[in-house]
């Protein structure tokens, strides 16, 4: 069964998306100047984030009142809407990548730190980690997609930065995300794990692979098992999703029972691959395995293992 609350990193946004909004330009321009209204600066699409008070606590966003926009945008910087709060607060966000070193020179000086969200990822509130998500995948969205896809001129952003649409030929281009499945792949009491050739030593995770045009999700996964370790899978079900900012995937977490069990590994995407026994698994998720280790909470891989070892 589909689970009820998602249990991954970077899902769970509470901003109203507020997609209504986004060709309302007198909205728009009034929320910008809107003392009340919020941005977040994202330089290199790392985000601001102010350190915890204590340590080992979490870590802020360096969200930023709107008087300081002026200070901080150039011709074409990209600003997104990310949506409305709570409050009713809009929420922005803004790259400033053309300033140099903007955590110690500039009007930012001191605020706090640049952070790559993948490092900090354990360190964020839940809800934060999301609203940075969002915010990460569309800047780099903008920072790829300059030129027409098309035509090759440039394109200007539209739209609260949910479209870059081509003034020569009219090309409307619109954000994308990526489909890919991970597939937890488990038979009787054992599942299958694999290992990248990057991966640290001990290291394990699910199968992973990007969904290609007119494949169903049942099909990608069966392909990318098929292909990584010569396992063919039967029944294929559905976990949950987890929004993956690099750039913008969408990770479709999968449980495929396993027909067959020789393993075959494809040596040009994995370097080995097993298959653990639910103990195993869950001694690993407690740091107690010998030879196992399994991907950190913030991966859906974790999930997907934690879900099933601890199916009663
Ligand atoms: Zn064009």
């Amino acid at each position: 069964m589909p689970i009820r609350v998602n249990p991954n990193t970077f899902a769970n946004n509470p901003l109203d998306r507020a997609s209504d909004k986004r060709l309302d330009d007198g909205w728009l321009a009034a929320r910008m100047q809107d003392a009340d209204s919020m941005i977040v600066p994202l330089w290199q699409l790392k985000p601001l984030v102010l350190p915890p008070e204590r340590e080992g606590g979490l870590c802020d966003i360096g969200w930023l009142r709107s008087g300081m926009m002026a200070a901080l945008v150039s011709p074409n910087t990209v600003i997104v809407l990310l949506g409305i709060d709570s409050k009713d607060r809009a929420r922005f966000a803004l790259d400033i990548s053309h300033f140099a070193d903007p955590a110690n020179d500039g009007p930012l000086a001191g605020f706090g730190d640049f952070a790559e969200i993948r490092e900090i990822a354990g360190s964020l509130h839940e809800e934060d980690a999301a609203i940075l998500a969002q915010a990460k995948s569309m800047i780099d969205w903008h920072r790829r997609h300059t030129f027409c896809a098309n035509c090759g001129a440039r394109t200007e952003l539209a739209e609260a930065g949910y479209k870059r649409q081509c003034p020569e030929c009219g090309a409307e281009h619109f954000p994308r995300t990526d489909p890919v499945v991970i597939s937890l792949v488990v038979k009787d009491d054992r599942c299958l794990l694999g290992r990248g050739p990057h991966f640290p030593e001990k290291m394990f995770s699910a199968l992973a692979g990007f969904v290609e045009p007119g494949e169903s999700i049942e099909e990608a996964v069966a392909r990318e098992v098929k292909e990584e370790v010569g396992i063919d899978v039967g029944d294929v079900e559905y976990h949950s999703t987890q929004p993956w900012p690099y750039p913008s995937s969408l990770m479709i977490g999968c449980i495929a029972e396993a027909e067959t069990e020789e393993i075959t590994i494809d040596e040009t995407e994995i370097a080995d691959a097993q298959w653990f026994t639910r103990d195993e698994l869950k001694a690993a998720l407690n740091g107690n395995a010998e030879r196992l280790w399994v991907p950190p909470p913030f991966a859906i891989a974790h999930q997907l293992v934690k879900a099933w070892a601890e199916e009663t």
